[in-house]
């Protein structure tokens, strides 16, 4: 369905360290980093390490992968300085396609957190 990587994407180069991030996660098919341009106290990205452009093109041999990210988020959004649900908590966003907000055509779950007032809506 799709390259591994993809030469000309930003986030493929931010994976591979050719373009620095600060990290907040890794493992063999997962990379967490800290949004460039934060919306929220905290914000970081999870995204899979193989290219994937959107959630338009996920399949079922992706669930896995899938469930892990959202299995992760939670703990990572705590360890982030997010406070415990309920009085603290999260927000997870999934941008898709133009009309969606999406800008960077890899695949990525923006986790989103800390004191109100950042959050509308
Ligand atoms: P989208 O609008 O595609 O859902 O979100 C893309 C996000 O990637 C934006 O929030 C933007 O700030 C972030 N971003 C774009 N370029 C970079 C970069 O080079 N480094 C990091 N850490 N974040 C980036
Ligand atoms: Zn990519």
């Amino acid at each position: 369905s799709s390259e591994p990587h993809d030469p000309n994407c930003i986030f493929c180069k931010i994976i591979a360290g050719q373009i620095p991030s600060r990290k907040v996660y890794e493992d063999e098919e997962l990379f967490g980093f800290h949004d460039i341009a934060p919306w929220a106290p905290v914000h970081f990205m999870l995204v899979p390490k193989r290219h994937i452009p959107s959630m338009a093109q996920v399949t079922p041999e992706d669930s896995a992968l899938l469930g892990k990210i959202m299995i992760l988020a939670p703990k990572l959004a705590l360890e982030q300085g997010c406070r415990p649900y309920p009085q603290g908590g999260f927000r997870i966003v999934v941008n898709t396609g133009a009309e969606g907000g999406q800008e960077v055509h890899h695949l990525h779950v923006h986790v989103m957190g800390g004191p109100r007032p950042w959050l509308k809506g």
